[in-house]
């Protein structure tokens, strides 16, 4: 692993989940001089300078950004085009400008046209989180662990991917490097469609007239409180989700109804054979996630705090 790099000014645009475990993590790590940090309430600035973290809370995009070496966007993806357009007149030649959305070819065709040339431009995606969002969700610990996909567009300066990629594994993340398209895809069927059909049981459980809402809090534990768990992720974050990552989502949704189809089918003619051979696949690949290190006593997006593993070696 190389060396933590150490950034003399670091911007960021947003302050929830994301930027705050960002901002405790770079603190707490020693890896910035200073951090200069903006959202887009005054209720959340007033909340952020409370909090100390950081050491400027501005009031505008393009105010947060002057001189920064580091400039990470940690709004929604629906967001990222605008605020580009706010900061490009204000971004320091040399300056690496990164974001957190959880798409990113979207991100990419957003901001990229607007990034003068000089700037780095590195997307990445830090896949961690939690169902809770605003100033004070954020935890220093959050990425220790988890993946950080960094999806830089050809021909992207080497040293610059090389900084951001340093910044994110001196946060406690493993990183890896691929294409936006291939990010898209990849997170359609890992994380997208999983919080579709949590978003969809969920509403499915509130309609069900029979079962009333005392019994559903009651029987939760069996499977179902995982999914109400991950349904109370940010509205507006998975919004912009599906909206900016349309085509992986649908394609995967489309294999996913062929083989509820098939599911279904084996249940209505009491193919004991078929349900069982499947079960039995899908223990194998769990069995084979928790081998390469991949699970954990919750899911990424609900880890509680205590049962976030050590920072790896
Ligand atoms: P969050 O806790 O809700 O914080 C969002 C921040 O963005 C807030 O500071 C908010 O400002 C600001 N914001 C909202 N709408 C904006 C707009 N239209 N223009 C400018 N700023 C705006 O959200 P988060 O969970 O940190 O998510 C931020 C990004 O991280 C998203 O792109 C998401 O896809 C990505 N991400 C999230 C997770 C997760 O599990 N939560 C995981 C990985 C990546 P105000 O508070 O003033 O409204």
């Amino acid at each position: 692993m190389s060396a933590a790099p150490h950034f003399k000014k670091l911007a960021l645009i947003g302050f929830g989940l994301i930027g705050g475990s960002i901002a405790r993590g770079a603190r707490a790590h020693g890896l910035v001089g200073e951090i200069v940090t903006t959202a887009r309430s005054e209720t959340t600035r007033a909340r952020v300078k409370e909090l100390g973290i950081v050491d400027a809370v501005v009031e505008t995009n393009a105010e947060a950004v002057r001189d920064a070496d580091l400039v990470i966007l940690c709004i929604p993806v629906g967001a990222c085009g605008p605020v580009a357009q706010e900061i490009v007149a204000d971004l320091k030649v040399g300056a690496i400008v990164s974001d957190v959305g959880s798409v990113k070819s979207a991100v990419v065709k957003d901001m990229a046209p607007h990034l003068p040339p000089g700037v780095h431009f590195v997307p990445a995606h830090p896949v961690a989180g939690t169902e809770h969002s605003g100033p004070d969700s954020g935890f220093a610990e959050l990425f220790i662990n988890r993946w950080c996909i960094l999806t830089p567009p050809e021909g992207t300066d080497s040293g610059a991917v090389e900084r951001l990629r340093a910044f994110w594994a001196a946060l406690g993340a493993k990183v890896e490097i691929m294409t936006p398209d291939h990010h898209d895809l990849v997170l359609a069927i890992t994380s997208h469609l999983p919080h579709l059909i949590a978003y969809t049981i969920v509403g499915t459980a509130d309609e069900l007239a029979q079962v009333t809402e005392s019994e559903v809090m009651k029987f939760s534990a069996g499977g179902f409180r995982d999914f109400t768990r991950i349904a109370a992720s940010d509205p507006t974050m998975w919004r912009d989700v599906f909206l900016n990552n349309k085509d992986a989502v649908l394609e995967m949704l489309g294999t996913f109804n062929e083989d509820l189809a098939k599911l279904t089918r084996a249940i209505r003619r009491g193919d004991g054979e078929a349900l069982f051979e499947h079960f039995a696949r899908t223990r194998a690949i769990r069995r084979g996630i928790v081998e390469i290190g991949q699970d954990s006593a919750a899911p990424d997006f609900g880890r509680p705090h205590e049962q976030i593993g050590k920072r790896p070696k």
